[in-house]
């Protein structure tokens, strides 16, 4: 049996000082204040006495507070003088005007009825209160969110264009399929034997990045974009503290998505720009002359502009426009 806790008798004296759920709500910092090097029981507004019937047919949870590690105290509705639980809720009760603070789960077996009431609404409550606080962090964002989507736009446009120019165009004009070739971002090269035959073998001659570019699977990124421009379009209702969940929700979840899928596209586009680069581009093309190499490429990124097919004869010329040079910018974290 665990450890008698000797509560002094003031602590069960009803302390009726709460008349409203704002009263109640107003208590919530000090009570975590308290709690971090005080007993729950000594609390000066916490009355101990187990509710009676009446008094428990409502309760209201205004609040959840966390013991420090490894503290637990007693509970005043069902184990008054031993220590019960870590977790608690401030629990108010309009018909006596009382607070108790309380295990989350203690109620429960007093009137099943009042405590999932409670925990409905209090859950409830929560949400809310978390669909308002993204609201206020994140909204006076939403126009940096469209202004950097904007600014992405052309640079995601751009590598759209690249992904067919050097896709089926290439293979078009110059019957290269280079995709089959960087798929793996690794490109490789047969081994030879000792009288330099083939044998067999497979060696990695280096990886390269970006070659998602040309995957023709990938997703265009620019109405990808487009739609997370669309996105931020939501109504915000006139008052947000006012607004219902429903209404709330409208706003919180286009914005959610959008930031999401702009996140996900500006690193896609960061990954798929390096394909371009001199780097990469000078590698493919050491790449292309070793021997054995699987196919007869000539590529060189030379200033804004990149030569591409099949030698330094035959290739076409593909203008590059100069915001390749820089990765999309500019998103704001959201607050969460
Ligand atoms: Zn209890």
């Amino acid at each position: 049996m665990a450890e008698l806790i000797d509560v002094p008798p003031a602590a069960f004296e009803p302390k009726p000082l709460f008349p409203t759920m704002e009263a109640a709500a107003a208590v919530v910092d000090e009570v975590r204040d308290w709690i971090k090097d005080q007993p729950t029981w000594a609390w000066r507004g916490h009355t101990h006495a187990k509710p009676d019937t009446d008094e428990a047919e409502e309760i209201r949870y205004v609040a959840d507070f966390k013991l420090p590690a490894g503290i637990e105290c007693p509970c005043p509705c069902c184990t008054p003088r031993h220590a019960k639980f870590g977790q608690g809720f401030i629990a108010w009760f309009p018909r006596t005007r009382c607070i108790r603070l309380m295990g989350q789960h203690c109620f429960k077996r007093l009137n099943p009825d009042s405590h999932a009431a409670a925990q409905d609404e209090y859950k409830a409550r929560m949400k809310h209160n978390g669909l308002v606080a993204f609201l206020v962090n994140n909204l006076g964002n939403r126009d940096a969110f469209r202004r950097a989507i904007e600014a992405a736009t052309p640079l995601a446009l751009h590598l759209d264009e690249l992904q067919d120019i050097l896709g089926e165009k290439l293979y078009r004009t110059w019957k290269i399929r280079l995709w089959d070739h960087v798929q793996t971002g690794a490109l490789g090269l047969p081994t030879f034997d000792r009288d330099g035959k083939p044998d067999h073998g497979f060696r990695v001659y280096a990886t390269i990045a970006g070659s998602s570019l040309i995957d023709p699977t990938r997703k265009s990124f620019a109405p990808r974009l487009k739609t997370a421009l669309n996105l931020l379009d939501f109504r915000i209702p006139e008052d947000i503290n006012a607004a219902n969940t429903e209404e709330l929700g409208k706003c919180v979840a286009p914005f959610s998505r959008s930031e999401k899928i702009a996140r996900e596209t500006f690193a896609a586009m960061e990954a798929a720009r390096q394909f371009v680069s001199p780097l990469t581009t000078a590698t493919i093309r050491e790449w292309a002359k070793q021997p054995g190499a699987p196919v007869q490429l000539d590529i060189r990124r030379s200033g804004d502009e990149l030569f591409v097919g099949k030698s330094e004869e035959n290739r076409s010329r593909v203008p590059l426009r100069p915001y390749i040079n820089r990765g999309p910018s500019g998103l704001p974290r959201l607050v969460l």
